[in-house]
């Protein structure tokens, strides 16, 4: 298995620090707002990876933090005349609501940075007692960026440099501009804290340390985040947790791409974020992640308009082959389990999903797989002759099967195919503004006139709810509808 690494960056062999199992920590939230498309996305993708390196057999332990203290906070909550804790609490049940609303899978240890304030102090004292960090009259803690010698190593800067760019005028009592804050004394009104060096709270890097060394230990497998989050967080994880251990702080760093809308990043200001609420009202939370995992995770996303309707339409696609798989293998007994037809396609899923996923866990390469899949199905449903229904339904099934039990890796096909296809068909019905009354009225216009001989109402009828967005079948069971927007986007 291969992992691609930020700190060599390149695709590293993927070998666990001890044998079977995983240690896993992913950078989570600031809570101040409702969480956006760009933290689903990354929830999504550690999610991802989690339950792929479970499904191979590894012990994972997955930990993600809630940054529940934090300026953004401290700001929104005076604002709101609200405890900036209990703000970041209410904050922390919407998140969570979100989450479980996309059906990502939680993280076995969920931290708040409020929670571990003791630990911190011990953390950033010992960091003191080494030489790493020093107190000022004022009552703030900086890390001493000269004291690690490995600074810059993970995001490949160099120290010189980064000072040349700093802004000259120096925080009081801070040494050098470099030097980062591990604790900040707390400016009148704002939430503190009982500490040695006074009343105040904990810088933003330090908690996540604090963190993997009391839930994972001083070294763990993967340490994962978003991209924005490599420089300065976590090259400033990196050098207070190897100053504190003196020992290699993660084996792997895993970063994931960031999300842009309409080609600008995503921001408050430019009125282009979305929310994962907004997407929820609007997408079925499968189409969603389809969406987010069609990208390998390294990768940026640009989101146009457009990608969640295509998505729609591929979901729909998935959705009605799925439906038609099961009418055609309960009609003739499918059973996965005898005699197949020797194909490639339904003896590799299984196969094909693995290469993939071990090769930096490529969910583009698995979701584009899904395409060729349920084509050959529909084609095997579609040319299905009198003499091989047997062999076709026994295929069927085991296609299926294998589909399910490894996509639900990516969190998808969790849902009744018969559900999933009612619910688009609404949606889409109420975005053209038909009812289906309206179009089932017609169908029996068309069917009374074509009995009639009467071609040309029959057509005008048919071209008629063309305009509208509605295409219509003739099958041997009779004329079905569907939203053309839907229809065959595969
Ligand atoms: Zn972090």
């Amino acid at each position: 298995m291969k992992i691609t690494n930020s700190m060599s960056g390149k695709k590293e062999e993927f070998v666990p620090l001890k044998k079977g199992e995983v240690k896993i920590y992913a950078c989570g939230v600031t809570v101040y707002d409702l969480s956006h498309i760009g933290h689903a996305r990354q929830a999504i993708v550690y999610a991802m990876i989690t339950d792929y390196l479970r499904y191979r057999g590894y012990n994972v332990t997955y930990v993600r933090n809630y940054t529940d203290v934090d300026d953004k906070i401290i700001n929104k909550a005076n604002q709101l005349g609200k405890n900036a804790l209990e703000f970041s609490k209410e904050q922390i049940i919407e998140t969570e609501k979100d989450m479980k609303d996309l059906h990502v899978t939680e993280a076995d240890i969920k931290t708040k940075a409020s929670e571990y304030i003791p630990q911190i102090i011990k953390f950033v004292d010992e960091l003191i007692k080494k030489g790493h960090a020093y107190s000022t009259e004022k009552g703030d803690v900086y890390f001493s960026v000269k004291s690690f010698k490995d600074y810059g190593k993970l995001s490949h800067r160099k120290v010189e440099e980064l000072r040349n760019g700093v802004r000259i005028e120096l925080e009081e009592g801070k040494k050098d501009p470099v030097d980062f804050a591990l604790w900040k004394s707390a400016k009148p009104g704002e939430i503190y804290w009982e500490s040695p060096w006074g009343k105040g709270r904990p810088g933003w890097h330090i908690e996540c340390s604090v963190m993997i060394l009391n839930t994972l230990g001083e070294t763990i497998d993967i340490h994962g985040g978003g991209r924005d989050l490599l420089f300065p967080h976590h090259e400033n994880e990196l050098a207070q947790s190897e100053s504190l251990t003196d020992k290699p702080f993660a084996k792997y760093w895993s970063h994931c791409g960031l999300i842009k809308i309409n080609g600008e990043k995503m921001s408050k200001s430019l009125g282009n974020s979305l929310s994962i609420r907004e997407a929820l009202n609007s997408y079925n939370y499968e189409v969603i992640k389809y969406v987010m995992l069609s990208k390998h995770y390294s990768s940026d996303i640009d989101i146009h308009d457009s990608d969640f309707q295509i998505a729609d339409g591929h979901m729909y696609y998935f959705y009605s082959t799925i439906r038609d798989i099961q009418e055609f293998t309960k009609k003739y007994n499918g059973d996965g389990t005898a005699e197949i037809l020797k194909d490639e396609i339904p003896n590799n899923i299984i196969t094909k999903f693995i290469d993939a996923m071990d090769d930096d866990f490529n969910s583009a390469v698995v979701l584009s797989n899904l395409h060729v899949f349920f084509k050959y199905a529909n084609n095997l449903i579609k040319t299905a002759g009198k003499t091989n229904k047997q062999i076709i339904a026994n295929t069927l099934d085991k296609e299926l099967k294998d589909i399910k039990s490894v996509y639900k890796i990516l969190g998808l096909f969790e849902q009744d195919p018969n559900e999933f296809i009612l619910k688009m068909k609404e949606k889409y019905l109420k975005k053209l503004n038909i009812d289906e009354k309206y179009i089932e009225e017609q169908i029996y216009k068309r069917t009374e006139a074509k009995k009639n001989k009467d071609y040309e109402t029959a057509d005008n009828i048919r071209s008629e709810l063309a305009e509208k967005g509605i295409i219509l079948n003739d099958t041997k069971d009779g004329t079905v509808w569907d939203i053309k927007a839907l229809y065959n986007s595969n």
